[in-house]
């Protein structure tokens, strides 16, 4: 199996379908850019942004224009998001939006609104924010950040021209969880205290069962949970061919045991299930996590290779 490391960055093949339209200033009243970590959002928004407002059309970061952005005093630019991470975006900091969003722009032809943690909007707020996007002032300009679409309305989505960040398909990439932000979703997966791939071996060598391993994940924001299957099948899948050699011991050895009980066949199955429900997640259909984790872990379980048969 080839390497499939990506030879460019995300951000940078993103930043290369986006920089024309920021540049020449022709862009979407709204747009909706989906991306997991690594990818930083905000500084990726901010560089686009940059690429508008730069007085040499460049985001060339010395220019009054670049220095106002990165120092966040640009009149022009605001940014909303929630005020802890365990808060949603409530409905008041939507009406501040709609109370500036009217006023002609301080320095420049256009304000910028940037909503990051897009999904993290409440019901109300996601409502407020529609009636914005559907008749905004031809001057205000509106970017959402968002890791996972799966919570915000398909309404909004709608209103907006939507960019998604592809997902870096690196087989070694359990070697680079700590690329991701320590505090994200996807780095927990991995972490310390919580580990996908741990749990899993318990779940197979019988110290781990099913109900409780879906009650521990449940919480976790299911598309990164199904990102994190993914990723250990596809190493798995991987291991089947090729065992890096700069993988930890551990680590390696927990691969080795569930490769000896995953064929190839079964990850390929496995993924499929997962591709499914990803796709049911960014189509906004409800799925209940709990019972999703259950059931994937039912076929996991089945799909195993029972040692002597
Ligand atoms: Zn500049």
């Amino acid at each position: 199996m080839s390497s499939m490391v990506e030879q460019h960055s995300p951000q940078l093949q993103m930043l290369e379908t986006l920089k024309p339209m920021f540049v020449n200033k022709h862009l979407p009243q709204s747009i909706l850019l989906v991306g997991a970590q690594p990818v930083d959002l905000i500084s990726f928004a901010k560089d686009c942004i940059a690429n508008f407002y730069c007085i040499s059309s460049n985001g060339c970061g010395t220019c009054r224009q670049c220095v106002m952005i990165q120092e966040g005093t640009h009149p022009d630019l605001q940014f909303v998001t929630q005020e802890s991470p365990d808060k949603a975006i409530k409905v008041d900091q939507i009406r501040d939006i709609q109370q500036n969003i009217y006023q002609t722009p301080q320095c420049t032809t256009h304000r910028f609104i940037v909503i990051h943690r897009a999904c993290k909007m409440n019901q109300a707020a996601a409502n407020a924010l529609l009636k914005v996007l559907e008749e905004p002032p031809k001057h205000s300009l509106f970017m959402l950040l968002a890791e996972q679409v799966h919570n915000l309305p398909a309404t909004v989505m709608s209103r907006c021209q939507k960019y998604v960040f592809k997902d870096q398909v690196d087989t070694a990439i359990l070697n680079h969880i700590h690329l991701y932000d320590k505090d994200s979703s996807r780095s927990k997966l991995f972490g310390d205290t919580t580990n996908l791939l741990t749990d899993l071996v318990d779940l197979f060598s019988g110290k781990q069962n099913i109900c409780a391993m879906s009650a521990k994940w449940k919480d976790v924001m299911l598309d990164d949970l199904l990102w994190g299957f993914y990723l250990i099948n596809a190493q798995l899948i991987h291991g089947h061919y090729y065992v890096s050699p700069n993988q930890e011991q551990s680590t390696t050895e927990q691969l080795e045991y569930l490769s000896k009980q995953l064929t190839p066949m079964a990850l390929f199955t496995l993924n499929d299930k997962l591709c499914v429900l990803r796709k049911k997640l960014n189509n906004s259909l409800s799925v209940n996590q709990l019972l999703s984790i259950e059931d994937l872990l039912l076929d996991y379980v089945k799909l195993r290779l029972v040692e002597g048969s």
